[in-house]
């Protein structure tokens, strides 16, 4: 019995990459006008790899990008010379992007017909905030790694999750695009699994199979709609 999905966002529900490719170009305006020797010194591609230094450093912040960024933004406002009060402003234009997503198009239908069943959670390693992406409504809650304490796929935020939905790992599946992370880490707490294959990419070998593998959020609602809560058809 499915009585419950948890959903990871990037790249499930939106593509993650021309987002922060216009979050990061956001940031950088910013920094042109207010910072101009912090955006000379540090290009976008510059700063870019000034964030996976710190991502590197900071194994303990590994769940957390937000405070990543606003390290790495402290440091070039730093090196530069500037004043490091505004890199709580220059991350504000970050994430005000950030949170501008193009849903996939089957994504919007595919949730309301989910959230129409049962009960909906994110579960994200990243910092989209559902309220201003505007999806707030279709899901109970949205658990972040960043509010977690530890990011997929550790076993414990997908517990937390299903404490949260107060149901039992085994009656909730998660859905996400990526194995290892995702599948893996969700299977592995105990989790129904549905990996979306949008890309339609082979499977890992190496890792279990998923559940489910569906090429979009709509094949999930078809699969789940067509065979409500049997367990045997996950397979
Ligand atoms: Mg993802």
């Amino acid at each position: 019995m499915i009585r419950a999905l948890t959903l990871d966002l990037d790249d499930t529900l939106w593509a993650i990459a021309p987002v922060i490719t216009r979050a990061e170009a956001a940031q950088h305006a910013y920094l042109r006008e207010h910072c101009p020797r912090t955006a000379e010194r540090y290009s976008i591609e510059g700063f870019r790899v000034l964030r996976e230094t710190v991502a590197r450093e900071r194994h303990d912040l590994s769940h957390d990008f937000t405070e990543q960024r606003l390290i790495a933004l402290r440091r070039a406002l730093e090196d530069s010379g500037d004043d490091v009060a505004h890199a709580p402003h220059a991350f504000d234009t970050f994430f005000v992007q950030r949170n501008r997503v193009d849903l996939y198009d089957d994504v919007p239908d595919a949730l309301a017909r989910l959230a129409a069943r049962r009960p909906l959670a994110a579960l994200t390693n990243g910092n989209a905030d559902l309220g201003r992406v505007g999806l707030g409504t279709h899901f109970r809650f949205s658990l972040g790694a960043r509010e977690h304490g530890a990011a997929k796929p550790e076993p414990s935020i997908f517990h937390a999750a299903c404490q949260r939905l107060g149901l039992p790992p085994r009656a909730v599946m998660h859905v996400g695009d990526d194995p290892w992370t995702d599948i893996d880490g969700a299977a592995r707490a105990g989790l129904a699994t549905c990996w979306i294959n949008r890309e339609r990419l082979p499977w890992p070998e190496a890792l279990p199979r998923p559940d489910v593998e569906a090429h979009t959020l709509a094949e999930l609602a078809d699969h789940l709609d067509g065979h409500l809560d049997s367990r045997a058809c996950l397979a």
